[in-house]
């Protein structure tokens, strides 16, 4: 009884550990604004479609003003 709430308590703290990271690095990279993506900066996904690196997708960062944001090679703006 007690092994089986400590097990489910840790299920429940490591997406919340998770989360505060993100937050983290939001702080960190975006300062005080707010960051219009929700993935995390390490996992490099597109902006715009959430894709990661997978099979015939590549992500490029672009500086945006100080942001930097991920895009696939369909969605990677030609004009900036
Ligand atoms: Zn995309």
């Amino acid at each position: 009884m007690r092994l089986r709430l400590i097990s489910v308590m840790s299920q429940l703290l490591v997406p919340r550990v998770d989360r505060s990271k993100i937050l983290l690095f939001q702080e960190l990279y975006f300062g005080k604004k707010k960051a219009p993506i929700k993935s995390t900066v390490k996992e490099a996904v597109c902006t715009i479609c959430e894709k990661g690196l997978e099979e015939g997708v590549s992500v490029t960062g672009k500086q945006i003003g100080q942001k930097m944001r991920f895009f696939c090679q369909y969605h990677l703006p030609k004009d900036i």
